[in-house]
């Protein structure tokens, strides 16, 4: 397979989806058919499931965090990570995923637009602490400073993905655009490849054509575990 043929000069935007952490074990949303590991979406991830019954909802997240917590980061992660290493400029990482593996395979995450699973926070005064504790029985502690009550830190229907302003900013100063492992149908992301700057290359790297192929450069279809280590080999 021949190499994406990255030069260490090149100042990189990455964007995964959940795809990339398929092969550690973790489910993507779009391959469980609408159920989130057999839920319904509206009832354990969003605003009004949590106020409707939050023992359920954290019932949820304690699954996801010991599932997760029992996968490991992938040849894919690993592959993004060593990249890292061998550029001049560190690559802009942004993902969508909320398992923390990049952070584990030792990549820099600008940010998790979607939040993170490792984390709560407060419903009312919103600042977020590490948290890898279960809730399977009882709701973790209210908020000692306000009295509210703690929720996952986790960005659900109905609410806007983090960091934004930041991503609209940093789009336009790389050259080449890495998209990996997501479907082109969660927006906004979906949405950022049509404002990268003209000259930028666009790569997309997953199993399927995803539903904004039409405005990538160059696809590359396959399992990321897989292609991705031999595409980023320089
Ligand atoms: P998505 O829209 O990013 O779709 C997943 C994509 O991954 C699909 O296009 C599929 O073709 C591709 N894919 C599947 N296996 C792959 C592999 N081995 N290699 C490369 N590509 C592969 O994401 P979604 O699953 O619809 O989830 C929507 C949102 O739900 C996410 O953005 C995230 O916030 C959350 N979510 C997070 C995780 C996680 O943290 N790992 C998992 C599921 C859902």
């Amino acid at each position: 397979m021949p190499s994406l043929k990255i030069d260490p000069s090149d100042r990189l935007f990455i964007l995964t989806g959940a795809g990339i952490s398929a092969e550690s074990g973790i489910q993507t949303f779009r391959d469980a058919g609408g159920l989130w590991e057999g839920h319904d979406v509206v009832a354990v991830a969003s605003p009004e499931g949590f106020k409707k019954d939050p023992q359920l909802v954290w019932r949820f997240y304690s699954e996801r965090r010991q599932h997760v917590l029992e996968c490991n980061p992938n040849a894919a992660h690993d592959a993004l990570a060593v990249l890292e290493q061998q550029l001049t400029s560190k690559p802009i990482l942004f993902t969508q995923n909320v398992d923390n593996l990049h952070q584990r395979a030792g990549s820099s995450v600008l940010s998790a637009m979607h939040g993170n699973l490792f984390k709560s926070r407060c419903e009312k005064c919103a600042i977020p602490f590490d948290d890898e504790q279960l809730y399977f029985d009882a709701l973790p502690q209210s908020c000692i400073n306000c009295g509210g009550a703690i929720r996952p830190d986790i960005v659900w229907f109905g609410e806007e993905p983090r960091d934004l302003n930041i991503i609209n900013a940093v789009l336009r100063c790389s050259n080449v655009m890495l998209v990996v492992g997501t479907s082109g149908r969660v927006y906004p992301a979906a949405d950022f490849i049509r404002k990268v700057g003209k000259q930028t290359r666009t790569i997309y790297v997953g199993l399927e054509r995803p539903a904004n192929a039409a405005y990538f450069d160059e696809l590359h279809l396959g399992k990321a575990g897989e292609i991705l280590p031999e595409l980023l080999a320089f």
